[in-house]
């Protein structure tokens, strides 16, 4: 069916690569955020790109597919932006991890599917390489096929190649809902602006992070499977690695039987400065849904920080940010798709850890369903028990 236009909700890097792919297909778009610009989960990201070990899985594949996508991407963005350059860079990645550490070679031939070069390094060439690192590791691996990105850069250039391009955006809308009114379904926001009417014609996307639970469960008999989970990062006075740098360390306070919790990174991020984040965040202190930081997440940072650069590292603290990943709950990736038979509402959200990586690719998987191309792979579909 031909559409006459598109409204989203959300102004994320989900929201505004939608709203990007569908324009540059001729549709008319406006996009609505209940706060303002800078808020988002998305501006609290620390821009990292990695390209997977190898494709086995869709969600696998899609991310192998985002990764050989993101260069032509980076540039497209620039010219349409006007030039904001959105400091993606390929800079390759350094694994210190303990399994890797331990027997280099045995995690380097896992690391081929990654397309680029990989190799170990000893000792000597990563004391050189990571002259602030107070370990002492035998071994690594050099891994070329990891990036980073500025989020704040790439939501600027985002956001003005979709204006340039003649999408209407408004922010701090306040609260926005949906609803329901004389049969047809509607948006409401607490601030007075022209909302849009949604109907096969004119359909609605709900992109609005872990909150897009808030916007469609009133109408569901089971609520989406999304959750909030908590990342925190710092940024430290140190000088930027040349490499993102991945590390275990092992914490007091947490349980870790499946290495995730206890992976950290150290990321060259913007404009030489030195990021530092771990994989999950989730503190336990019962603020799942507030996007502060909190002072056990500062505490962790800290802890695994001295591990890697030795005491004292604490003062070297600039910055510490939060956000909330909107992570799906079902197996494979994130949720795409309409979520009604009539096909007038839609949903992009779960993309958690990846978000950077592959919400451009998803997006124009959405806008080629929407627009009749092509259906969304079943592995990202909403699955049936949730739609309405
Ligand atoms: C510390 C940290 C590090 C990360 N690092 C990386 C990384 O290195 N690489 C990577 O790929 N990903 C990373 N991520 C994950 C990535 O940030 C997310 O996957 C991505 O930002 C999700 O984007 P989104 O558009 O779905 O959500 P968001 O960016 O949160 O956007 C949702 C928008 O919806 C708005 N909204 C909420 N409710 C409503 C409503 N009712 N109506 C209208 N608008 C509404 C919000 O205000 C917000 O602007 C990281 C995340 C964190 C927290």
């Amino acid at each position: 069916m031909k559409l006459d236009s598109l409204t989203i909700l959300g102004a994320g890097i989900i929201g505004l690569s939608v709203a990007r792919e569908a324009r540059l297909r001729g549709l008319p778009v406006r996009v609505l955020d209940s706060r303002s610009f800078g808020t988002s989960c998305t501006h609290a990201a620390t821009g990292v790109l990695k390209a997977p070990e190898h494709r086995r899985s869709p969600y696998l594949d899609l991310r192998h597919q985002s990764w050989e996508e993101w260069p032509q991407l980076a540039e497209q963005l620039k010219e349409e932006s006007g030039g904001i350059d959105c400091g993606f860079r390929i800079c390759g990645g350094l694994d210190l991890r303990d399994r890797t550490v331990q027997d280099p070679h045995r995690a380097m031939e896992k690391l081929h599917g990654s397309g680029g070069n990989v190799r170990v390094l000893d000792q000597k060439e990563l004391k050189r390489l990571l002259p602030e690192m107070h370990r002492e590791p035998q071994a690594g691996i050099y891994i070329e096929h990891q990036a980073v990105v500025d989020p704040g850069g790439l939501m600027e250039a985002m956001r003005r190649s979709c204006l340039g391009m003649g999408v209407e955006i408004a922010h701090d809308l306040g609260e926005i809902s949906l609803g329901i009114e004389e049969g047809h379904r509607v948006v409401r926001s607490s601030v007075e602006t022209p909302l849009p009417p949604i109907d096969e014609k004119n359909p609605l996307v709900l992109s609005a992070g872990w909150e897009t639970s808030a916007l469609i469960n009133p109408a569901l008999e089971k609520p989406l499977p999304l959750k909030p989970v908590r990342g925190e990062a710092i940024a430290l006075d140190i000088p930027a690695p040349p490499h993102i740098v991945t590390f275990d360390a092992k914490l007091a306070d947490v349980d870790d039987p499946s290495g995730n919790r206890s992976r950290f990174s150290w990321i060259p991020g913007p404009g030489g400065s030195s990021w530092f984040g771990n994989s999950v965040g989730d503190t336990g202190e019962g603020k799942e849904t507030l996007p502060a930081p909190t002072a056990t997440g500062r505490a962790r940072l800290i802890e695994a920080a001295i591990s890697f650069f030795g005491p004292g590292v604490e003062s070297r603290i600039v910055r510490h940010w939060a956000g909330l990943r909107p992570k799906s709950l079902r197996q494979g990736g994130p949720l795409m798709g309409p979520i009604d038979t009539a096909r007038t509402l839609w949903i992009a959200t779960g993309h958690y850890r990846t978000g950077l990586l592959i919400g451009p690719k998803t997006a124009e998987w959405l806008v080629d369903s929407l627009t009749g191309k092509s259906e969304i792979h079943d592995n990202f579909s909403v699955p049936e028990e949730f739609r309405i």
